[in-house]
């Protein structure tokens, strides 16, 4: 019976061309939430400035709708920066954000063990250390502070929850990341903040995304508990890697979805590839996203990522 409760999303970051990665993960996502009878809402992430690059977000947009994505809502996230500063002052006002003046390369001085992946360990150093924004402005002009979460001390750091796909998974969050970024400046959001409130405000009960953000969710559910909103189900799904192992990018072949478009490639032979990749298909089927709604199931997407060997040799015309 269908469920009229269930909302997910996609979530692209405008940083690029949408690739086959993506592509699958928002294949998984949109048939998820459509077998289950939800809703998708679309959220363009470009609150990534140095990263965002132009024109990235309509291509995006036209890609999926090429690929037979569609969906009920749309939001942009950099016309929602009210709500941010909202949720920024809320949690300044418990004691739960503080401004902090260290730059990148102070926090990477800090770090006690080499870190991998883009999340740093922050050791609190600001914690307590001004008494207001303006104080921490004044201390570093003309740079400017970030916001950071106060973790809690004690066992209300670790975070442990089911994912869908994934299975258990547990983080004890301040010795992980320590206090980690709110916002970049002093109304600006960053990622975890954005997508805490957005999830939230959203109506989501699920968000399914690339394993990659799996060890980032911990820090979203504390941040949750803060603001006192739901916490939604995760389904963390493997992502697409090279022959290297390593997570899809340009020099494993192009495999961004503009450039088979351009070549005729049609966006069933797309889809059917990944959807066999999924175990809904045998290998060198065509398929609509949409008539792959009753095929759909979780239980016969491999564990292991997805390898790709070369972007190029697919779809050979
Ligand atoms: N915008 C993020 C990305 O493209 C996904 C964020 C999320 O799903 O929470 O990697």
């Amino acid at each position: 019976m269908a469920s009229a409760t269930y909302v997910g999303r996609l979530a692209p970051s405008p940083t690029g061309a949408l690739h086959l990665g993506n592509v699958r993960t928002f294949m998984i996502a949109w048939l998820r939430a459509r077998s289950l009878g939800g809703r998708v809402v679309m959220r363009m992430e470009d609150l990534d400035h140095p990263r965002d690059k132009a024109g990235a977000d309509a291509a995006a947009v036209a890609d999926l709708r090429w690929l037979g994505f569609d969906w009920d809502e749309e939001y942009v996230q950099s016309k929602r920066k009210d709500l941010y500063r909202e949720a920024i002052s809320r949690l300044e006002s418990a004691g739960l954000a503080y401004p902090c003046v260290c730059s990148r390369s102070d926090v990477e001085a800090a770090q006690s063990a080499p870190h991998e992946g883009e999340q740093l360990f922050y050791p609190g150093t600001c914690r307590g250390r001004f008494g207001s924004w303006e104080a921490a402005a004044k201390a570093i002009a003309p740079r400017v502070p970030c916001w950071r979460f106060r973790t809690p001390e004690g066992a209300a750091g670790d975070v442990e929850f089911d994912d869908i796909f994934a299975g258990r998974f547990g983080q004890c969050v301040p010795r992980t990341l320590g206090d980690f970024p709110l916002a970049r400046d002093e109304g600006g959001a960053g990622y975890t903040l954005a997508v805490v409130v957005d999830d939230a405000a959203m109506g989501v009960t699920e968000v399914v995304r690339g394993g990659d953000l799996l060890a980032a969710t911990p820090a979203q559910i504390l941040l949750q508990r803060a603001l006192g909103l739901p916490t939604p189900n995760y389904c963390h799904v493997p992502l697409v890697v090279g022959p290297d192992g390593r997570r899809l990018a340009k020099r494993h072949g192009d495999t961004r979805v503009c450039a088979y478009r351009e070549r005729g490639v049609a966006p069933e032979r797309i889809i059917g590839m990944l959807a066999a990749s999924c175990g809904w298909c045998a290998e060198g089927e065509s398929h609509s996203l949409s008539s792959l709604i009753p095929r759909f199931t979780l239980a016969t997407i491999p564990h292991a990522p997805f390898t790709i060997l070369s972007g190029s040799r697919f779809f050979a015309p």
